[in-house]
């Protein structure tokens, strides 16, 4: 039977930037154990070391991870190569930005 993803293991790893081993020891499970809710709430996983993503210099302990519109505009402030989780937030961003805007000129519009 496959893992369920698991909201609270999700949370602390996307949001908190917590280390799949740091949230197996909180939680008393193995590492496998996170790892594997991990893969089936599709989270997008951490290199050892740090980094977030290949081809992304941001450092967990202090910034927004990777994939969220945060880390995007960051990578543009700084001139860093945006990597795919941050080029696909953006996007997702700006879509949404897009709909909103849409949909208030259709209200006007009437
Ligand atoms: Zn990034």
């Amino acid at each position: 039977m496959p893992a369920q993803p698991d909201p609270e293991i999700t949370r602390r790893y996307v949001e908190d930037g917590e280390t799949i081993n740091a949230i197996a020891a909180g939680i008393g499970r193995s590492y496998g154990y996170v790892h594997a809710r991990l893969v089936s709430a599709k989270v997008q996983m951490r290199r050892q070391g740090g980094g977030w993503t290949a081809g992304c210099r941001s450092r967990w302990a202090d910034l927004a991870p990777c994939g969220t519109i945060a880390a995007a505009r960051r990578h543009h402030r700084r001139k860093e190569p945006v990597d795919d989780a941050c080029r696909e937030a953006a996007a997702a961003y700006l879509r949404a930005y897009r709909q909103r805007r849409k949909e208030t000129q259709d209200a006007d519009a009437r």
